[in-house]
């Protein structure tokens, strides 16, 4: 494992994730996920909504919809050996960066301790002709102003404190999913890409590849999806001289 800067001390014991939908976070770092459970820290995820609408489809459920990828969250975490999946139940595609929303970030801050939180780069408005979800957005900010201040000042929030019991923490390490010339860490997970696509794959009801009927081998479009993951990791890596890497803009606040 070479990570990079080799003098980067790493996400510490307890890592909180912090994303949208469901799959943000294969996305953005389950290969990293799966690297860190392995060398036995505690992963914990929190979803602000459970995808309710992400379907082309009119006549599916949106509650129904959220029913389905929360199992298939709690799937992909069991594969990652992630220890639990936190739920807020906001609804997809209105989040916002409420009082409200920050709130109950801080309590889940208070609650679970992590020595660092990883959460979606606000700051992306548009990536190549990618636009950027607002609920990504929304979300990032919301976390970076759970964690800081309002997470850490015993004065913010303090029915927390007088009603559960939660009292203000530090958040020492904190990681947007980040690339290029705004990434400055790089993680190396050259020993679970295979992990990451297949913690993506898990989230059936987005992925819908075509199966080839009548055989256990992967479709066409199933092994190009593998394909281009694999490739994305390997061109962060090479930026640093790593086989494969995923890569994080980095604040110390401890
Ligand atoms: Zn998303």
């Amino acid at each position: 494992m070479t990570d990079w800067p080799e003098d980067h001390e790493g996400p510490g014991h307890k890592i909180l994730v912090i994303v949208a939908h469901p799959d943000d976070a294969e996305f953005m770092c389950a290969a990293s996920v799966a690297r860190w459970t392995s060398e036995g820290k505690e992963v914990v995820y929190a979803l602000v909504t459970s995808g309710d609408k992400g379907t082309s489809d009119p006549s599916v459920v949106p509650s129904e919809l959220a029913a389905l990828r929360e199992k298939e969250q709690q799937e992909v975490c069991r594969i990652l050996g992630v220890k639990q999946v936190e739920f807020l139940r906001y609804e997809d595609g209105m989040v916002q960066n409420t009082l409200e929303l920050r709130k109950d970030i801080v309590r889940l801050i208070r609650k679970h301790k992590p020595s660092a939180v990883i959460t979606q780069n606000p700051t992306v408005r548009w990536s190549g002709h990618y636009i950027n979800h607002p609920d990504h957005r929304n979300t990032g900010d919301a976390t970076l102003d759970a964690v800081f201040p309002s997470a850490r000042d015993v004065h913010m929030f303090p029915e927390l404190a007088l009603n559960e019991g939660l009292e203000a923490h530090i958040v020492e390490h904190v990681y947007l999913g980040a690339r290029d010339d705004i990434a400055d860490v790089y993680f190396d997970v050259t020993d679970t890409v295979e992990t990451k696509i297949r913690a993506l794959k898990a989230h059936a009801s987005q992925m819908r590849f075509t199966p080839v009927n009548g055989t256990e081998e992967p479709s066409k479009e199933e092994r190009e999806f593998g394909e281009r993951l694999t490739g994305w990791l390997k061109d962060r890596g090479s930026q640093k001289g790593i086989p494969y890497a995923e890569s994080f803009k980095y604040f110390y606040l401890g």
